[in-house]
């Protein structure tokens, strides 16, 4: 039987809000503190107490929906979501049910030779943080029992659903790592996946081609808790060929939780899903609807920093190619490196093509990030400042570059030490020429005879015998011109 099917992925992200205190309480956020260090009697859900509202989490959480292009409700308001579970001591969680801070945003996502793809994000509500569950054992299943640590209970999150707009594992990566990136730009999260404070559900469900009903009706499975955005991909790849196989075979697909195993790259069965009407939402008693004023929200608005899809079209207009300036973009570090070093040197694209390249290589080897440099923007403008001065050819550079990373040191100073000055001067280069062209004759006879490949031989000889420090450019002209005199001694 051939069945074919159409992929629909909706994906839920999690963003933790970065402020100093909890959503609803004073206590810290600060990640990694010993556990349950940082709870009061509010977080702890002690009976009597009140919750007050962070307002600057509500700023970031409006930022954040300005920013992904959505409407910020006026009017929002708080629900309590029930349910039990220990990493939850008020037994319900409080969040935004049917009035969410902000609704029908987008996010553009590029796939690799189409055309630009609007994701719409159906909401995005602000809800509190639960506690973290440390299990004795390697998995869930044989764990011998569970630790609970409440740090993280209470801290503020965003919710961001998107439409079941998706049709790939693929389009699922582009779309998280545009909204990571949009966020980074507005420092409202540490948007680390690793650490938690950015997370992905993904719910996956296959349409049989001419199927009628609606998506939300085609039996739906949710995939967990995944840390990477490439896990998020590989998850959503591995459903979809299992939930394939099933319809192939005219089985059935049951909606239900799934986790995902970083090992074996498989998802596997966790519990059956529940519905929206299991949680029984009810309005928060505690908390007054959430009235934001308009021009709050204009001004918010107004000041939004520069986002991805305004410095793409910058950098392009610059001349920097598409495919570097999409690395920039999607690496704010990265990005503002280069705008700091660009306003100390004009060749825009020779600079991005050292970052991209060397600088990047260098950091990859020290597991340094563009922000932690050891070589910093105004260090990297100095060493391409000696090349362009002569002092050093690009090769020498390279290597200078990788010692100041070892050092610390500016470029001028181990130019310096090491004497690694490039020899420029016409006579001094001419005589080596003159000695390889004369020790080389057969190779002379080979360029001469049509073979491009001997003058690179030649090259390297002159290269060689001046340890690497010549001047690609004058060696090359050099040989040339006294090739010719040798092979037309009349002229
Ligand atoms: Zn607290």
């Amino acid at each position: 039987m051939s069945a074919s099917f159409e992929v629909i992925i909706g994906l839920e992200v999690h963003v933790e809000l970065k402020t100093a205190s909890k959503l609803f309480c004073g206590c810290s956020t600060t990640f990694g503190a010993a556990p349950n260090s940082q709870t009061c009697p509010v977080c702890l859900g002690m009976p009597g107490v009140l919750p007050v509202l962070n307002q600057e989490a509500i700023r970031m959480a409006c930022l954040s929906a300005l920013a992904l292009h959505c409407q910020v409700r006026p009017v929002s308001k708080f629900d309590r979501k029930q349910y039990f579970y220990p990493d939850l001591p008020k037994a319900y969680q409080i969040s935004q049910y049917d009035q969410p801070l902000a609704e029908f945003g987008w996010v553009s996502v590029r796939p690799a030779g189409g055309d630009v793809k609007k994701v719409g994000i159906r909401r995005i509500h602000v809800e509190e943080d639960a506690g973290k569950l440390n299990h004795l054992g390697q998995r869930l299943g044989d764990a011998v029992g569970s630790l609970v640590d409440l740090n993280r209970a209470g801290v503020p999150l965003i919710e961001i659903v998107s439409e079941p707009d998706l049709r790939s594992a693929e389009e699922a990566r582009l779309y998280l790592t545009e909204l990571r990136a949009t966020l980074s730009y507005l420092d409202v999260s540490d948007l680390r996946m690793e650490e938690g404070s950015m997370r992905c559900d993904a719910n996956v469900s296959l349409r049989p081609v001419g199927y009628a009903g609606s998506v939300e009706d085609l039996p739906r499975v949710e995939i967990k808790n995944v840390n990477s955005i490439r896990n998020v991909q590989r998850g959503i790849e591995y459903e979809i060929e299992r939930q394939r196989e099933l319809l192939v075979h005219g089985e059935r697909i049951v909606k239900e939780t799934r986790g995902f195993d970083d090992a074996t790259g498989q998802t596997y069965s966790q519990r059956s899903k529940e519905e929206a009407n299991d949680y029984r939402y009810f309005p928060e008693p505690d908390l007054p609807p959430l009235v934001l004023d308009v021009s709050w929200i204009e001004d918010l608005r107004r000041n939004l920093p520069e986002l991805p899809d305004a410095i793409r079209q910058s950098l392009v207009a610059r001349g920097i190619p598409s495919k570097d300036a999409e690395v920039l973009v999607l690496d704010r570090e990265a990005y503002e490196y280069w705008n700091a070093a660009r306003s100390l040197y004009a060749d825009e694209r020779t600079l991005v093509n050292w970052m991209l390249s060397d600088v990047l290589r260098v950091l990859n080897l020290r597991n340094e990030s563009f922000s932690q440099a050891s070589v910093g923007p105004r260090a990297l403008v100095e060493l391409l400042t000696l090349i362009d001065q002569g002092t050093l050819s690009g090769r020498m550079a390279k290597e200078v570059l990788e010692a100041m990373f070892a050092t610390q040191k500016s470029a001028a100073d181990i130019v310096k030490e090491r004497g690694l000055s490039q020899i420029t001067d016409v006579a001094a280069v001419g005589a080596v020429v003159e000695s390889v062209l004369t020790s080389h004759p057969a190779v002379v006879a080979d360029y001469l005879s049509g073979k491009e490949k001997a003058l690179a031989y030649l090259v390297g000889q002159v290269m060689k015998a001046t340890r690497g420090q010549a001047k690609p450019d004058l060696v090359n002209r050099l040989l040339i011109e006294g090739i010719a005199r040798e092979s037309n001694p009349t002229r």
